[in-house]
């Protein structure tokens, strides 16, 4: 939003939004541009936009009462930023129990090798009705007891108290062979829990029986090609894994185009007041012709602007059996000091080991084509990368609020030039 009518202002600011806020974060973000040649400083430091007017400045916060004050050649703004003072609380401590049994309430539910929710310690997602033994507890998180060598952690949600029952019984296995897959079996009398381990040479699917004994432990192994996916499913004590090849040809892959944002869901915003959403779309778009030429199969989460949950981009893929997803985005700073140099050019991230191949290439790929900074490949937890039933990555293109990216990705072939990175990225990876 521009104050356009306010002609008396050589600046315009699209953060903060108000002038007085209560925060508990450590830095308050000026993000906005400067008119004409106008000289404008944040608690007397001088502002340097970049060459559209473009500028953001973080200002350290101390606790209690801040002023922030921006002059300009006409104008004197205050902004007061009231920053609480955290709380802090005592770290749990590790209740023992005795052994006790719950079972999972939904599918698709985290089983953690840490009892804390961040992201990258999940182990594997267990399927509604899974039987788990209990003997211990820390914060929100209970301790599952797997095998003698091995526990895990769940979220107290997402269980709740089964009736006891006898040790499940082991019934048959069995495997088979396609072309471009490997699938095998394994039958229970009841729901077990299971973990994977992605080795070097192969993957390691584990169903572990505790009721049964302490060493009680089923291992799968599958050899792993080079480009690969898996899959796993449990139905009423049958395991199904699946490890699968990547196509090595593009004319044969089905690829999920994921614009990210939609509709209400803005994402970042940008210095000039430019939205994520709409940056997004336009690569997504520009992605999606030049891979259809390429021969590809294309499949897109969404082809204009509308909101559309997590869940159902991982839906779409899921359902036309993709086995390429790549997720569009421009990257956002978290509660850090913005670093003009830093906060600045291109990063891949992705979740799952088969998926860090593509992520290296299409970080080289789009920044030599979008002419960015090559700002790493990295891994995070984010929803739509996470499934091992495709290579999933999602590339931040540029930075909404770095001045420099802002004119950047403002320029009228910045949408082709990343598409065509991320298109040569894409045919490297298939063809290599
Ligand atoms: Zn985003």
């Amino acid at each position: 939003m521009f104050l356009t009518g306010m002609k008396a202002f050589s600046y315009e600011l699209i953060l903060p939004k108000e002038k007085r806020s209560v925060v508990n974060t450590n830095y308050a973000l000026f993000v906005g541009k400067i008119r004409n040649s106008e000289t404008v400083t944040i608690n007397n430091e001088k502002i340097f936009p970049a060459s559209n007017g473009a500028f953001t400045h973080s200002v350290k916060l101390k606790d209690g009462e801040n002023r922030v004050i921006i002059r300009s050649n006409y104008n004197t703004q205050v902004y007061k930023f009231c920053k609480k003072t955290p709380v802090k609380s005592e770290p749990a401590e590790i209740k023992e129990f005795d052994r006790q049994r719950f079972i999972v309430k939904d599918d698709n539910t985290p089983l953690r090798s840490t009892p804390v929710d961040e992201g990258l310690n999940r182990v594997a997602h267990l399927f509604k009705g899974t039987a788990l033994i209990i003997n211990g507890e820390k914060g929100d998180f209970y301790r599952v007891f797997l095998s003698k060598d091995k526990t895990a952690w769940i979220a107290k949600k997402d269980v709740e108290i089964g009736c006891v029952s006898k040790p499940a019984e082991f019934i048959n296995m069995g495997s088979k062979k396609f072309k471009n897959a490997v699938v095998q079996t394994i039958s229970f009398s009841e729901n077990l829990p299971y973990t994977v381990e992605d080795c070097e040479n192969e993957i390691l699917f584990k169903v572990y029986n505790p009721e049964l004994s302490d060493s009680s432990v089923y291992t799968i192994n599958i050899p792993k090609p080079e480009k690969y996916f898996y899959f796993v499913y449990l139905d009423d004590g049958t395991y199904t894994f699946k490890v699968s090849e990547v196509p090595r040809s593009i004319n044969d892959c089905t690829i999920v185009i994921d614009a990210g944002h939609g509709g209400s869901e803005k994402g970042a915003v940008g210095c000039l007041g430019d939205k994520e959403k709409d940056v997004n779309l336009k690569i997504a778009l520009e992605l999606q012709k030049q891979l259809k030429s390429a021969g590809a199969n294309v499949v897109m989460t969404r082809e204009c602007d509308g909101n559309i949950s997590l869940n159902d981009r991982v839906k779409i893929a899921k359902s036309n059996q993709a086995e390429i997803f790549v997720s569009i985005h421009l990257n956002s700073i978290g509660d850090t000091p913005f670093n003009l140099h830093k906060h600045k050019g291109t990063s891949v991230y992705y979740f799952n080991r088969n998926s860090k191949e593509l992520a290296q290439i299409l970080e080289k790929s789009v920044s030599k084509s979008a002419g960015t900074r090559r700002d790493g490949v990295k891994t995070a937890s984010f929803a739509v990368i996470r499934p091992a039933e495709y290579v999933g990555v999602l590339i931040e293109t540029a930075y909404m609020i770095n001045p420099h990216d802002s004119v950047l990705y403002n320029s009228c072939d910045f949408a082709a030039n990343t598409a065509k990175g991320i298109t040569e990225g894409l045919l490297e990876f298939i063809s290599k």
